[in-house]
Parts: structure tokens; C-alpha cells; sequence
């Protein structure tokens, strides 16, 4: 279960560390009082939002208007936000970047840190990422600390806070049983102070509870594409990348994403049709939701021995947007698809392989 930022903050804050002032708003009517110049944040349970128009800096209450009403409608990664949170401007000198996760095959904790933290932090150089495994039973130590902060460009008292900082997210991450907290950017404002500007936090259902919402959603209607997916009994994942895939049954499912990050290729969503391929309408509408998320290329990897691959062909090609689509088919019906979807535009085979390299070739094309 991923927190919303606002659910995030509010366990930092309980632990003690600092988030910037701030509260969840339904209407920019409730900054009357607002110290300006504030920052709207949109409130999806997906990154990138700074580079989707989802944060906007406002100097008073008329932008705060303006922008308030637009980031309530723009939708970001296929998301409507839950809750627009209104947070006290914070200034920024430098933006960090640290996580603490868990690393299953090493059996480890990990610790990444860098000072080159912010939006960017994908395009980062590797050397400026570092990167520690923590022994889970004996946790985080001072030498752990004194290796990450090693000749770093921070001034002596940053970094004797920073520990500090980071000692206590460490606690925070163990005491809930978290498995993902990440704060980017971490921020040095001008006095020296650390503050969790951002937070995104994975936690296990079982150990931590959702906080309670503060407000009913401002777009309660709007569900998760999960939920949307569910709904028409299929199942939906989201993910954060380019491709979206499309199968049916878990065991071919497995093999397409797992074949996808062998190339590297980074996937955006995981659709398992199921026994929805023998329901043309039913294909259609999830195919509308997977674009609703605008991926980059749509991958659609089937291999029927009893369902019809002309039924999906036909869901495929009423359904067609501006979107590359690569169609492994194979089995029943396979020639009768092939030429209706190469009719539209669409690559097709009946190969596995060729169809994922063909998907990893366009996803590289269109970076
Ligand atoms: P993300 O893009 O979804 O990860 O959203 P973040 O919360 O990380 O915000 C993205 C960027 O917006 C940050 O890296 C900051 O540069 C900027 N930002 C967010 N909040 C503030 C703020 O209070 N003051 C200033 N100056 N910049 C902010
Ligand atoms: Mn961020």
C-alpha cells in the first residue's frame, strides 16, 4: 500500500521529523489566513508530479484559485488527485535525496543517499548515488553514517544534523515495518535546518493502518486504476514507465514482465485479461483505461489455445489511439488477426521475443 504524501508526512511528523507547515484544502477559500507564498501539491499515489504541472507555487489567494481548480482536474499517470495539500513555501539550498528499503535476495536493508536530489534524481550521475546494505538485526550504525557522508560538499553541522535526520527516519522505517521510505527531495533550507520536503512511503497493510483521511476526497467518484480494472474483473497494476502490458493468465503475465526487465525496459502497467478475452466489450473498456494512462507503447502478448485471437484483434483495432501497439499473437485465428491489426497500423507476430524487442525498440525510440 503506497501513503499519499499528506498520510506520509503526518507519520514523519509523528516521529518527530520536520515536514514543512502545510494542510489538506477543499477550496483555496481556506488560505485566507495562509502565510504566502504557498505551494498546491496534488495528491496521487504516483511520483513525477512536479513535472506534470501537479505543484504550483502561489503568491496569493487569487492564484491560488486559478491553480487549485486546474490541479484538481489534471489528471497525472491516469490519477485525479484524492486532496490538494496547501503547504507553507520552503527555501531550498540544497535537495537530497535518501531512501531506506529492503533489499530480499541480500536479505538487507538499504540505504541510498545523494546530494544531487530532486526531480532529476533518474537522470543523476551514478557515482553521486550511494548506496549501503544494513544488516536487519544489528540496523543502522554510525559507521554506516560517517561512510555515507564521506566527503560530501555539505558544511560539518548539515551533516551532524543530516545523521540525525537520517537516524530517525531509519526508526521510523523499522518501527512501522515499512518497506519503502523515500524522501526526495530531502532539503537544506538556509539556516541549516533539514526538511522532508517530499515523502513516499510503501507500507505493509498488516503493520500500518491508512490514517484517516482529514477531508472527504475532492474527487471521491474518481477510483484507482486498480480499482477501475477490478471492477471489470481483470486485474490491473500500475506501475511507473513507458510500456504498458497486456496478457492473459499469471504464468504468461510472469514471463512478459519478467522478459521486459531483462531488456530493461520499464513498464507502466500489467493488465491480466483473464477470462475477459472471450468478452469483446469488456477487452475494449480495459483497453480504454490503459490508455487513459498514456503509455508509450501498448504491448499485447496472448498465446490462445481455446479463446479467439480474431475476438482481440477486433477489440484491438476498434479500440486503436496514437499509441504504438505490438501484438504478439498466436494460436486459434492467428492469421485472420495478424491482418486486420497489420491493416491498422499495428506489429505484429507470433513470437515472444521479437514482439518484447520490437517493444524495447520503440520505447528507446520515443525517450
Ligand atoms: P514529485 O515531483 O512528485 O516528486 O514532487 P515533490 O514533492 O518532490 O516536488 C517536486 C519539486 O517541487 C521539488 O523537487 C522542489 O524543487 C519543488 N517544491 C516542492 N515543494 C516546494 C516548496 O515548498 N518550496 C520550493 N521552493 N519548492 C518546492
Ligand atoms: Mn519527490
Amino acid at each position: 500500500m503506497n501513503l499519499l504524501e499528506f498520510e506520509g508526512k503526518a507519520l514523519l511528523r509523528e516521529h518527530g521529523l520536520t515536514v514543512p507547515r502545510g494542510r489538506i484544502i477543499s477550496s483555496a477559500e481556506q488560505l485566507q489566513d495562509f502565510h504566502f507564498p504557498a505551494v498546491l501539491k496534488s495528491q496521487v499515489p504516483v511520483g513525477g508530479r512536479g513535472k506534470s504541472g501537479g505543484i504550483r507555487t502561489v503568491n496569493n489567494i487569487e492564484e491560488a484559485r486559478t491553480e487549485f481548480d486546474r490541479i484538481k482536474s489534471l489528471k497525472i499517470k491516469g490519477y485525479l488527485p484524492t486532496a490538494i495539500l496547501a503547504e507553507e513555501s520552503v527555501d531550498i539550498r540544497h535537495e537530497l535525496y535518501v531512501s531506506f528499503g529492503i533489499d530480499r535476495r541480500r536479505k538487507a536493508e538499504m540505504l541510498i543517499f545523494s546530494e544531487e536530489g530532486g526531480m532529476d534524481i533518474e537522470k543523476a550521475d551514478k557515482k553521486d548515488i550511494r548506496l549501503i546494505y544494513i544488516n536487519p538485526v544489528t540496523g543502522l550504525q554510525n559507521y554506516h553514517l560517517n561512510h555515507i557522508f564521506l566527503n560530501t560538499s555539505l558544511q560539518k553541522h548539515t551533516n551532524d544534523n543530516l545523521k540525525n535526520t537520517l537516524k530517525t527516519l531509519y526508526k521510523t522505517f523499522k518501527e512501522n515495518k515499512l518497506e519503502l521510505l523515500e524522501i526526495n527531495p530531502l532539503i537544506v533550507n538556509s539556516d541549516g535546518d533539514i526538511i522532508c520536503l517530499d515523502s513516499k512511503i510503501t507500507a505493509d497493510e498488516v503493520y500500518c493502518k491508512r490514517p484517516p483521511s482529514p477531508v472527504p476526497s475532492i474527487n471521491s467518484a474518481e477510483s484507482t486504476f486498480e480499482e477501475l480494472t477490478k471492477a471489470l474483473d481483470i486485474n490491473g497494476v500500475l506501475l511507473e514507465g513507458d510500456i504498458a502490458v497486456v496478457t492473459s493468465g499469471a504464468g504468461l503475465g510472469l514471463a512478459t514482465i519478467d522478459e521486459i526487465n531483462y531488456y530493461e525496459g520499464k513498464i507502466l502497467a500489467f493488465v491480466d485479461l483473464g477470462s475477459s478475452v472471450y468478452d469483446k466489450q469488456k477487452m475494449k473498456k480495459a483497453i480504454r483505461l490503459i490508455y487513459d494512462l498514456n503509455p508509450k507503447i501498448i504491448l499485447f502478448n496472448f498465446n490462445f489455445q481455446v479463446a479467439s485471437c480474431y475476438t482481440l484483434a477486433e477489440a484491438i483495432s476498434e479500440s486503436l489511439c496514437h499509441v504504438p501497439v505490438v501484438v504478439r499473437a498466436k494460436g486459434k485465428n492467428q492469421h485472420e488477426a495478424k491482418l486486420i491489426l497489420e491493416e491498422k497500423g499495428c506489429f505484429v507476430t507470433d513470437d515472444f521475443n521479437t514482439a518484447v524487442q520490437k517493444t524495447i525498440g520503440l520505447q528507446q525510440e520515443r525517450r
